[in-house]
């Protein structure tokens, strides 16, 4: 059976599949959630939430084939992505269709979703660089040390709907090539395009049981979290969700990483690039809807750049709010009507605390996509910190502007919001951008850069609200969280007599 969603006699839609052991599978659960196009509202799947025996076959599955896919030769898995690479790039414009029906964004940021967890897949081919361990000749006399970088075991990943291929690819790749099985549970807001992606990885020879998916909410979730037999979870989503999950898996014992929630600043400083700033901050505010983790939600003018707020307006309201499917499209719609009523109810609670609505993106109307959840760009100016729209996560497209004096202000500002995923810093002054890189405490930090997403031989980070668990989602830092180290010492005895007993601690 395919991945991919196919009619089932005696239903009326299309069903999502569970992928357990290698077989693509029909889920035997009573609840299941529609996937709608954000345009249209036209239904496009069904996706089950899994039972309890589903989601623990599915683990059980991923237990018994690590046993042999732990000792599969760290080339034959290379190989695997390097097939697997070749045919995620083939099969782009297909996945990047599906996702941009059933997310919401345009067909190009669809493909660069796609592409950006792609560059993850790519990096995975050199895990026979990535995963070497260390080693010491010589410790002590005739003493080595070494070190052995070991898979774990069955790791669990849980997505978000807003990257619903990069994400994925930022964690099943690199867990399996570095010799773990795995259990994805997508979105299930949008896990068709997932579905295609994982589809593609057995195509590229994945063997069956290496990795399996289950789709649900919070009791697949918290099954995971809870299993004896996995071992380490990688999180992606809302902060409300990202620490349940690293609670509780923590507490039963699990490694766990959570990429949680942001309130992404822009910092203008008064000596920036003016049209390239501006230009800057308007694509990283409404790009995607303002749906990225890393979109800006926040611009700080500082000093003079204030007066910038006029042109800010006008570059916002030229972008076009269409289907993602339409040519041109700059901003799609939100991923669902409930998204779009939080984000209405957040605007209005702006207006109703004073902030003032310099740009009211409320009652956009989409000729031939009237039932779409459109919102058009949306400003407030006058706003202070601690109103509803500054304090809250708003993941629409909305932006909000705050001024302040001086840049030790700004520093100051982003530094007490409860968030640290990226910040932005606009300026021709490298004293200025080095002060700031230094005392800014934010895991990504971009310098005259609006969406600082590091590439994959780096690592993503973010600090405070933003993240939970050491170690980040990819780059070099995920091999550590995806392996154990095991430190050996050894010596090798030769002819020479036996120097006797020792009882004491060595001093060399
Ligand atoms: P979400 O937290 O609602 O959902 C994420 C995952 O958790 C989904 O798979 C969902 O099924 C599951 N889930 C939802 N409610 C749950 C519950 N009560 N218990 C257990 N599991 C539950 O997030 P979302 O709305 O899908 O995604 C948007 C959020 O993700 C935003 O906050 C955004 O900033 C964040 N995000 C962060 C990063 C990052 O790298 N820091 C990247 C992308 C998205």
């Amino acid at each position: 059976m395919s991945a991919i969603p196919t009619p089932v006699a005696g239903r009326d839609v299309d069903t999502v599949k569970l992928l357990i052991d290698g077989e693509f599978v029909e889920s035997t659960s009573t609840e299941w959630r529609d996937i709608v196009n954000p345009a249209t509202q036209q239904l496009l799947a069904r996706v089950p939430f899994a039972t309890a025996a589903e989601t623990d076959a599915a683990i059980r599955a991923a237990h018994a084939a690590f046993a042999t896919w732990k000792n599969t030769p760290i080339g034959a898995r290379m190989r695997i992505m390097l097939k697997y690479q070749a045919l995620v790039r083939e099969h782009m414009p297909r996945i990047a269709h599906t996702l941009s029906a059933e997310q919401g964004k345009t067909i190009p940021d669809a493909e660069g979703d796609i592409f950006r967890g792609l560059e993850v897949v790519e990096h995975a081919c050199s895990i026979g660089t990535l995963q070497q361990g260390e080693f010491a000749e010589n410790v002590a006399g005739g003493v080595d040390t070494y070190t052995l970088r070991q898979p774990i075991g069955v790791c669990a990943g849980i997505t978000p709907f807003n990257f619903p291929a990069m994400i994925p690819l930022w964690m099943f790749p690199m867990a399996l090539v570095c010799g773990n099985t795995f259990v994805l549970k997508p979105s299930e807001q949008d896990p068709m395009s997932t579905m295609q992606l994982v589809e593609l990885a057995l195509e590229a020879g994945v063997p069956k049981g290496v990795l399996n998916v289950v789709h649900g909410g919070k009791a697949v979730v918290d099954a995971l979290c809870t299993h004896e037999l996995v071992k380490a979870i990688s999180f992606v989503g809302s902060t409300a969700v990202g620490t349940h999950v690293y609670r509780l898996g923590s507490e039963h014992g699990k490694r766990v990483q959570a990429m949680m929630g942001a309130k992404n600043h822009a910092v203008v400083l008064p000596d920036a690039n003016r049209e390239q700033s501006l230009n800057a901050l308007v694509g990283a505010s409404f790009g995607a809807a303002g749906q990225r983790c890393m979109a800006t939600s926040v611009a700080v003018l500082v000093g003079a750049a204030r007066e910038w707020v006029p042109e800010l307006v006008a570059k916002a309201k030229q972008l076009t709010v269409n289907a993602g499917s339409e040519p041109h499209t700059d901003v799609g719609p939100v991923v669902s009507r409930a998204a779009k009523e939080r984000i209405l109810g957040l605007i209005d609670s702006g207006v109703k605390q004073g902030a003032t609505l310099a740009l009211d993106g409320r009652g956009v109307k989409v000729s031939g996509y009237e039932n779409g959840n459109f919102i058009g760009p949306t400003i407030f100016t006058d706003v202070t910190t601690d109103m509803d729209i500054y304090t809250s996560e708003i993941f629409g497209p909305v932006l909000v502007v705050l001024h302040v004096p001086t840049l030790d202000d700004a520093i100051a500002l982003v530094n007490r919001n409860p968030f640290g995923n990226g910040v932005g810093v606009f300026t021709q002054s490298g004293a200025a951008a080095r002060k700031f890189q230094s005392e800014i405490d934010i895991g990504q930090v971009g310098i005259n850069i609006p969406i600082p997403v590091p590439v994959p031989f780096f690592s993503f980070t973010g600090s405070r609200g933003s993240k939970l668990g050491d170690l980040g989602p990819y780059g070099k830092q995920v091999v550590q969280f995806y392996t154990q180290t095991k430190t050996i010492t050894a010596r090798w005895f030769d002819d020479e007599p036996a120097s006797g007993v020792n009882t004491t601690i060595s001093l060399r």
